[in-house]
């Protein structure tokens, strides 16, 4: 961990995304109150270094500069560039993969729907709004198969509700019983949102 003592009024614990923590305190506070607020950090400390390895080991199996990554199989990349130009071109390539799913879903469940759209979204792998639009990131592709069809059930369930409650997680659950695995696996890729790839 490390300790920086510094002009501030409040103490300060940050985990970063390549597992460093920070600790931040005011260059006069007691190390009674330092070690205390320590102890009552511990359990969220804990959980977030676990959540930030998951992560690091899972980022840890792929090779962005050698392959593209699609349904969660590698493509080598070289390949790809000579027949696609760009990276993206190849997942443009592939857009329809993601429109059918949606009309799939669209039909068998009956739901809502004015417009989708693909985006590249850094925050979101979908979205969905009150005048029934869906937006979806483009990375989705890169995901396994069960984790895109969640990720399109979850977007559709608001069009029932626009929120995250209990409600909401009730619609997805009537569709998707086991939704809470694959919940936590779309979280544990979020990291693919944020990385360059194309
Ligand atoms: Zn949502």
């Amino acid at each position: 961990m490390k300790i920086i003592k510094q002009n501030r009024k409040s103490i300060c614990l940050q985990v970063k995304n390549n597992g460093e923590v920070i600790l931040k305190v005011p260059i006069n506070l007691p190390q009674k109150n330092i070690d205390e607020f320590l102890v009552s950090k511990q359990n969220w400390l804990d959980k977030s270094l676990k959540r930030i390895n998951q992560t690091l080991e899972i980022k840890s199996k792929y090779d962005f500069n050698k392959y593209v990554y699609l349904f969660d199989d590698n493509f080598n990349k070289d390949e790809i560039l000579k027949k696609y130009k760009n990276v993206k071109n190849f997942y443009k390539a592939n857009i329809n993969y993601l429109l059918e799913r949606v009309e799939f879903f669209k039909n068998k469940y009956n739901f809502n729907l004015t417009k989708v759209t693909i985006n590249n979204s850094v925050r979101n792998w979908g979205t969905f709004n009150s005048k029934f639009e869906m937006k979806l990131n483009l990375k989705c592709l890169i995901l396994k198969k069960d984790l895109i069809d969640y990720i399109i059930i979850h977007e559709f369930c608001h069009s029932k509700q626009l929120n995250h409650s209990k409600l909401f997680w009730q619609e997805v659950m009537r569709i998707i019983p086991n939704y809470k695995i694959l919940k936590k696996e779309v979280r544990d890729f979020g990291f693919l949102l944020r990385e360059n790839l194309y």
